[in-house]
């Protein structure tokens, strides 16, 4: 097997693994967290949808992400790990993502 097969072998594995994420990811017993946080320049509590691992639209820093309050729009540090809650019994009236 030369490393041509080797490189379509891997665009197959991600052609099937990516879409699998997504469809996990609806479903909210997946691997889908929720956080609830609360916004430093506005004070909005919001809910905020995230996939381990997986980030589109923010930057993370480990437990910590960067991005925009849905509210305000304004640019906050937020820890999403220590505020996570049950995404089948938690809801916010705000809630964005995943993202
Ligand atoms: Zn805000």
């Amino acid at each position: 097997m030369g490393s041509t097969a080797i490189i379509i072998t891997a665009v197959i594995i991600a052609a099937l693994v990516v879409p699998l994420i997504f469809v996990l990811a609806r479903n909210s017993a997946g691997i889908l967290q929720l956080s609830h946080l609360k916004c430093m320049e506005c004070g909005t509590e919001f809910d905020y949808a995230w996939i381990p691992l997986v980030s589109f639209t923010s930057l993370r820093f480990g437990p910590w992400r960067f991005f925009r309050c849905p509210v305000c729009r304004r640019f906050s540090v937020f820890n999403i790990w220590d505020t996570r809650v049950d995404p089948e019994t938690h809801h916010c009236p705000v809630k964005i993502g995943p993202s």
